[in-house]
């Protein structure tokens, strides 16, 4: 089998770890460079997407930034899973509320705006303070501004309109502020055939707005919401391969903040937690095989390694530990990596947190010094 992914980061490059032992292979498509590259080394295997299509049995992709025209050759292939329905739901906000407005999924009141009068009314549907989003090309909270009182307003505008002029087809969807008790998401795998098999629940913690520790949590009650809206998306979009849904837990009712119609940061604890991975879950989706369990076997946090090339040996010789490095180039707060860590009881994995708290530096990993606080 062999699998071409569009865009050739570190999530094409997990799923090439993962594809291995299945024979399956994987050639990625650097959207900015437009080469075919390994995966792994990044050597160039060819140039041209059209000759890649044609290699490929199918065709996937590792995040929803996708340039329209690259998304419609490869739709029209027959050969693209998830959809590029899917895939503009993940990479438009308009869309994406759409989707689960008509899903009848439980998400924060919005308004879309493309005009001060826009904005002005969406003022007065959604309420101070407010969220304000780009509707294209956001991640890591980029392309997001607050606004908390009616002061600012005039400010916010000018600095929001600017993004809405820069860039075609872009608006901004506001947003009622959530004040959420913790943030949860669900990642999930939905097979040609229509089965579904979910992970349990991951909570997550972002520092600046970019996910800095996730771990797999045990909540009956969260799960199956989680699990009934996870089922609700995914049949909406007739998905089939891995789909992450992050919410906010508000008092133990969950509202979804938004989707990735892809292989997940916040699932990556799966890689030593769970019975099988994420990435090899998603491969065994859009290949037609049967999907792996998604059973917990060992109590896990993921730790993101934000601008970091190097870490203390102390943390490869702890027990539990382990290192997955991307092979990416040094820059400030670049995700370069994640350390797994686990353990056979969630109290051996927290005291293992607190050492790690010991050997990691507070100013790159501020979550993991939070957690050992808190345990003080
Ligand atoms: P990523 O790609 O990392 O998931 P993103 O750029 O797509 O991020 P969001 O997930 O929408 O952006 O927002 C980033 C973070 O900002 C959220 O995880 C949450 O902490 C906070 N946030 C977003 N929307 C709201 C809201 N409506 N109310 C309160 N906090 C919010
Ligand atoms: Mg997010």
């Amino acid at each position: 089998m062999h699998v071409l992914v569009l865009g050739a980061g570190q999530l094409a490059r997990m799923m090439s770890l993962a594809g291995a032992p299945l024979n399956i292979e994987i050639s990625a498509f650097d959207v900015g460079s437009k080469n075919i590259v390994h995966p792994l080394t990044q050597a160039i295997l060819g140039h041209g997407l059209e000759n890649a299509i044609e290699n490929a049995d199918v065709i996937t992709a590792e995040f929803e930034h996708i340039p329209h025209d690259v998304l419609e050759v490869c739709e029209r292939s027959g050969k693209f899973l998830p959809s590029t329905e899917a895939i503009k739901a993940g990479g438009d906000r308009r869309i994406e509320k759409a989707l689960l407005d008509e899903a009848t999924v439980k998400n924060a009141k919005y308004y879309v705006i493309n005009s001060r009068e826009d904005f002005t009314a969406a003022i007065e549907h959604v309420g101070l303070p407010m969220v304000l989003k780009s509707t294209l090309g956001g991640y890591d909270g980029k392309g997001q501004w607050r606004l908390k009182e009616q002061t600012n307003i005039e400010s916010t505008w000018a600095e929001m309109s600017e993004c809405i002029n820069a860039t075609d087809n872009q608006a901004i969807v506001a947003e009622e502020f959530v004040s959420f008790d913790r943030e949860v998401s669900l990642v999930g795998a939905r097979a040609k055939d229509g089965s579904i098999e979910v992970y349990p629940l991951a909570e997550n913690v972002h520092t600046d707005g970019v996910l800095s520790l996730s771990t797999a949590i045990d909540d009956f009650e969260l799960q199956e919401q989680a699990r009934n809206m996870f089922i609700a998306v995914a049949e909406r979009l007739n998905y089939v391969g891995v789909l992450a849904l992050e919410f906010f837990d508000v008092q133990g009712e969950l509202l979804v903040n938004e989707i990735a119609p892809r292989v997940h940061n916040s699932g990556h604890w799966t890689q030593q937690g769970a019975e099988t991975c994420q990435f090899e879950n998603h491969l065994r989706a859009v290949c037609g095989l049967p999907l792996g369990s998604t059973k917990l076997i060992r109590p896990t946090s993921m730790i993101n390694i934000l601008g970091e090339d190097s870490l203390p040996e102390a943390v490869m010789a702890q027990e539990g530990c382990h290192v997955h490095w991307y092979g990416k180039e040094k820059r400030a707060g670049r995700k370069m990596g994640h350390i797994n860590v686990s353990a056979d009881y969630t109290a051996e994995l927290q005291r293992s947190l607190l050492l790690l708290a010991e050997v990691l530096d507070k100013k790159t990993y501020p979550a993991v010094h939070e957690f050992a606080q808190q345990m003080k």
